[in-house]
């Protein structure tokens, strides 16, 4: 059994599929987590203001079912199947023909394709584990990022420890690269962040941006953090300039910086040690 998952072109389809199933998954995480933060405030608020909190019915990632928006009507495990269910709808709920948003698809296809492809690119092991482990979080916290302008901590955190735990083993680095890699990570944009509001007086980016780019330094080590900086840069210039461009965003709307390190993140995991070969030179 092993064996034949072991194979490449096997894998990589197991992967695709399991990532479909996991971008079912994550839609949710990406819905319900900003809510969940948002009731744990209010209900900490009501708590400090010695109010007594009022009784809500149980939400989290599980409960309650999953129902359409506009009309309630719960959705059946066949109308869930990632990307199929969608199509088969023609993209509107089955009970009050309210559309459904495209993003659903795409992200379950987007998850599907991507863990596909990092498990070709990493062959069947413990480092394509990590890496889907970590391509699974990037796409979560870009489009809450993009949502909402937070990157919960429930996801940064964990990133984090668990980026230094596969390193213990060197999945992908020394440990102790790993570890200059996440303090490293989160000081770097801390000082940017206080030279740019000493100098501007505005923040120019959130507590969660040093936490991601601390969880990114845990899992690629210290030394991709420079390129991980550059390339986040360059993603933030070439979408800022099309979409000022093309779809007519003023340049003074806010962008979160959080979806430009994660997309910057998953180069650096994919190619990382190939660009910075081919731009110092071989080491
Ligand atoms: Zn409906």
């Amino acid at each position: 059994m092993i064996s034949v998952l072991s194979t490449p072109p096997v894998f990589a389809a197991c992967a695709a599929l399991l990532g479909l199933c996991v971008g079912s998954f994550l839609n949710v995480v990406i819905h319900r987590l900003p809510k969940m933060m948002e009731r744990q405030w209010k209900a900490e608020c009501a708590e400090v203001a010695g109010q007594e909190a009022a009784p809500a019915p149980r939400y989290n990632l599980v409960v309650p079912r999953s129902a359409c928006p506009s009309c309630g009507h719960p959705i059946s495990a066949i109308e869930n199947v990632p990307v199929m269910s969608w199509l088969a709808l023609g993209g509107k709920c089955k009970g009050c023909k309210t559309a459904i948003s495209p993003r659903y698809p795409a992200v379950e296809l987007l998850t599907g394709m991507l863990s596909g492809y990092i498990a070709w690119h990493f062959g069947f092991g413990m480092a394509a584990a990590g890496a889907l482990l970590f391509t699974w979080a990037m796409i979560a916290l870009t489009f809450i990022d993009l949502d909402t302008f937070f990157l919960p901590d429930s996801i940064t955190l964990p990133l984090l420890w668990l980026g230094l735990l596969f390193n213990i083993g060197s999945t992908y680095v020394s440990l102790s690269s790993a570890v200059i890699g996440a303090v490293a990570g989160y000081l770097s944009l801390w000082s940017v962040y206080w030279a740019f509001k000493w100098a501007t007086g505005k923040e120019g980016m959130g507590y969660g941006d040093f936490k991601l780019l601390a969880a990114i330094g845990a899992w690629l080590g210290w030394t991709m953090l420079p390129l991980t900086i550059l390339l986040s840069s360059l993603v933030g210039a070439a979408i800022g300039i099309f979409m000022i461009v093309f779809a007519g965003r003023g340049r003074s709307v806010p962008i979160p910086f959080g979806p430009y390190l994660a997309i910057a993140g998953m180069i650096a995991l994919l190619y990382g040690p190939a660009l910075t070969r081919s731009y110092l030179g071989p080491l």
